[in-house]
């Protein structure tokens, strides 16, 4: 039994898909030569002056709408001014006064530990959203013991969601992460992608005992590279302080840092207040102004997101939930799934190959699903052929193949292979016949009771054709021929 709880509020960090940086035209392209993507702009050499991305607003906007936030109608930038290598300017241009999203939540699902099969479920507030400039990269050089500096990164668009104190386990933040990651890709805003640093999560945490409702003092936490970190990180730091405030110590406020190797955390540096970065409006920079008709423009933009969608897959296309939430866990599987489903008019099939045999040709390419080239027409018009009988299911999965490595079109593809089935009575016909007169001794065993033989004789027919055969209407004809003679 545990005798504390667990608080914990996350400030995540969203690297925006956009071609641009947020104040100036430089690439974002990730990777590439160190320092290849720079202008004085975003160098922060003195007196440039920086322009807002059309195209940052739109996707914060958007971001917000889906984070159930209200919108700013008048989001300002502010500075927050610190030194740091990476930081050339001398101060982020981020937003205090006036984000340009609060008052948002998110509601969670994810499967009760205890039984492993129902669902809990939670509401998480979001705090703000704001926008933000990334800072540059330091790379340490281990061996000459150097530190260098690539700038590419600095002016890449961000934003930030900041959380209530809302969660108390790990489970609660890691399925909150991943439905927001899930959500931001269908959004089409990021790639999330945790390993590039897309995504980053800080974990503010304290700890309280049971029934107190003031909360304890918290730590941050940074460096948390995976969902897998976060998860261990909470475990360590909350069993960490525990143990200090159980023996009546105090925590301090300090942002410290997770060691993936040591799977401990380790004290960073004394945590800031606000009133240490001398925070003031970013003179060089208008408000923004958001107007209704806009919040109604970005707000048709946005798709179907996946909470919605995996609730209409289970309630209107009665597929299972597991099903549901797979197809639902990245943007092309639901697109595929979707036009596969309509194209043959079974969901639960559709669903079926996606889940067997389409996931184990990803799987066999090393790919995770969140990036494929298959027409989305192609699965459906192979179960299609199925369904009519003109293809085996061996036929079926090797078009699949072909059409996932290749794009070949399933019905071109099984011409030229020749993989059409034989439904033809009168061409089996002649077959069967031919079979039963080569096998005379397992014909007249089957009619004196060994039935078991029709399986033989089917086998027998089914070689024959080299398997081409439609097995249901090669089985009609022989059923034909042993019950008439
Ligand atoms: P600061 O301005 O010092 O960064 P904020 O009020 O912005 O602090 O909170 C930052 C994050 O810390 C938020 O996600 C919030 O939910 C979380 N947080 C605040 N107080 C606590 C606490 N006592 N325990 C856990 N998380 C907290
Ligand atoms: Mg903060
Ligand atoms: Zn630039």
């Amino acid at each position: 039994m545990r005798d504390f709880e667990t608080v914990v509020g996350l400030e995540v960090h969203v690297e925006l898909k956009t071609e641009s940086k947020i104040f100036c035209s430089c690439p974002t392209a990730f990777g590439g030569a160190p320092n290849a993507h720079i202008c004085e702009v975003c160098a922060g050499l003195p007196g440039a002056l920086p322009r807002l991305n059309r195209k940052v607003v739109d996707h914060a906007v958007m971001t917000a709408l889906a984070l159930n936030c209200e919108v700013t109608r008048e989001s300002r930038f502010d500075r927050k001014n610190y030194f740091y290598p990476d930081l050339p300017k001398g101060y982020q241009i981020s937003q205090l006064y006036a984000p340009i999203g609060r008052d948002g939540y998110v509601d969670i699902e994810y499967p009760d530990k205890k039984d492993g099969t129902s669902m809990l479920k939670k509401r998480i507030r979001i705090h703000e959203l704001h926008m933000e400039d990334d800072a540059g990269k330091l790379v340490h050089d281990p061996i000459k013991n150097i530190t260098k500096i690539d700038f590419s990164r600095c002016g890449v668009p961000l934003l930030e969601i900041v959380t209530e104190p809302d969660f108390r386990s790990e489970e609660e933040v890691v399925a909150f992460l991943e439905q927001l990651r899930i959500m931001l890709r269908f959004l089409g805003v990021s790639d999330c992608k945790m390993q590039e640093g897309s995504l980053r999560a800080d974990v503010n945490l304290s700890v309280r005992p049971i029934g107190q409702t003031s909360l304890g003092n918290r730590t941050e936490m940074k460096n948390l590279a995976s969902f897998r970190a976060v998860a261990k990180a909470i475990g360590y730091e909350a069993a960490r302080q525990w143990a200090v405030v159980s023996e009546s110590g105090r925590i301090p406020r300090e942002t410290r840092r997770w060691d993936e190797e040591k799977e401990m955390s380790f004290p960073m540096r004394k945590k800031e207040d606000a009133s240490e970065y001398k925070y003031f409006p970013e003179p060089d920079l208008p408000a923004i102004r958001i107007t209704d008709e806009k919040i109604e423009e970005v707000r048709k933009q946005i798709p179907e997101l996946p909470s919605d969608k995996r609730r209409r897959y289970i309630e209107q296309l009665r597929l299972p939930a597991y099903d549901a939430g797979i197809l639902t866990s990245q943007k092309p599987l639901a697109v595929l799934f979707e036009r596969t489903a309509e194209l043959c008019g079974d969901p639960k099939e559709a669903s079926n190959w996606i889940m067997g045999e389409f996931m184990k040709i990803l799987n066999d390419h090393g790919n995770s699903g969140e990036d494929f080239d298959l027409r989305p027409d192609s699965l459906g018009e192979i179960i299609l052929l199925l369904q009519k009988g003109r293809i085996s299911r061996a036929s079926a999965k090797a078009l699949l193949l072909s059409a996932y490595e290749d794009g070949s079109i399933p019905e071109k593809e099984a011409e030229k292979r020749d993989l059409w089935l034989i439904g033809d009575k009168e061409v089996l016909r002649p077959i069967v016949k031919k079979v039963l007169e080569d096998n005379p001794k397992a014909l007249s065993e089957y009619r004196s009771g060994k039935l078991k033989n029709k399986q033989f004789l089917l086998g027998q027919a089914m070689r024959e054709t080299k398997g081409k055969a439609d097995p249901s209407i090669l089985e009609g004809v022989l059923q034909e021929y042993l019950e008439s003679e």
